[in-house]
């Protein structure tokens, strides 16, 4: 399918896992797309292997809270004409545990990386996506903002934030005829998820709350982002969608 010819997307934390593979789709259905991520090697090697299958990538050096690095981001989206898909997929979790239990540290970096930095994101963003014609802002949220994880307490709660601020964003920019929604994956195979699928008890447990018995895979994931940032899910605003193989969801 290529939904998304001439529409310019910027994918954060893209370098691998869930970013990557939606940097990929996105590229896949016809968008230019910028990648990025901290590591300039990381960045280079995704941008690579990329260019190998023949998409329509650029890529560069941009962590999220630092807002030189997120101004570049959108210089080079001007410089390729323009931006019409944010997906702002970076988070961070630098300490295990239950909520109460949280370093406060620990728990401004997760608020700064996981919140703030969508929050700017999105503020930043807006210029740009109202002079595109289908201007889509998209979140990636977790299962976890639903239905707490007690060993990730406040990652839980920063993921719960970005619930609502999909749905007040949405609000606002809805007379532009931006679209805001927020994806909220379950347990998906990625680096960051390693703890909870790589050794056989902790596979077994979180099996046990997947009703599709089966981890997630990175696609999963970015063909439900391909569809919002279409024109198929034009209609669809201020929604938070739950890939997560029908774990329980309810707030
Ligand atoms: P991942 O495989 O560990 O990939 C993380 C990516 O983020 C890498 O490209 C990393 O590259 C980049 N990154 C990390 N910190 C960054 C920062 N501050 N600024 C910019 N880039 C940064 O993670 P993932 O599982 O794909 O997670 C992606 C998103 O999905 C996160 O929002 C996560 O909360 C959410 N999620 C994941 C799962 C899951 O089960 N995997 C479930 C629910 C939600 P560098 O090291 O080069 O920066």
């Amino acid at each position: 399918m290529k939904r998304l010819c001439g529409r310019i997307a910027v994918v954060t934390a893209s370098t691998d896992g869930i970013g990557f593979a939606i940097a990929q789709r996105l590229a896949q259905e016809g968008a230019k797309v910028i990648i990025s991520s901290r590591k300039e090697k990381n960045v280079n090697k995704a941008v690579d292997k990329l260019c190998k299958e023949g998409l329509d990538v650029k890529g560069l050096v941009c962590h999220v809270s630092n807002a030189t690095d997120r101004e570049k981001l959108f210089d080079q989206a001007h410089k390729l004409g323009g931006l019409d898909i944010l997906v702002s997929n970076a988070a961070v979790n630098p300490e295990v545990g239950d909520v109460l239990d949280c370093s406060e540290s620990s728990w401004d970096k997760i608020f700064d990386v996981n919140v703030k930095s969508s929050f700017l994101l999105a503020k930043e963003a807006v210029p740009l996506l109202k002079q595109s014609k289908s201007g889509r802002l998209i979140f990636i949220s977790s299962i976890a903002g639903f239905q707490p994880f007690n060993l990730l307490g406040a990652y839980s709660v920063s993921k719960t934030a970005l619930l609502g601020l999909t749905k007040a964003a949405a609000l606002q920019l809805a007379p532009d005829g931006i679209t805001v929604n927020c994806v909220a994956p379950g347990i998906i195979q990625t680096k960051f998820s390693d703890a909870l699928t790589s050794s056989e008890s902790a596979r077994t447990e979180a099996l046990s709350r997947i009703p599709l018995n089966r981890l997630g895979d990175t696609n999963d994931v970015s063909g439900v982002v391909a569809f919002l940032a279409s024109n198929d899910g034009a209609y669809v605003t201020g929604e938070n969608i739950v890939v997560a193989g029908g774990m329980a969801s309810r707030l």
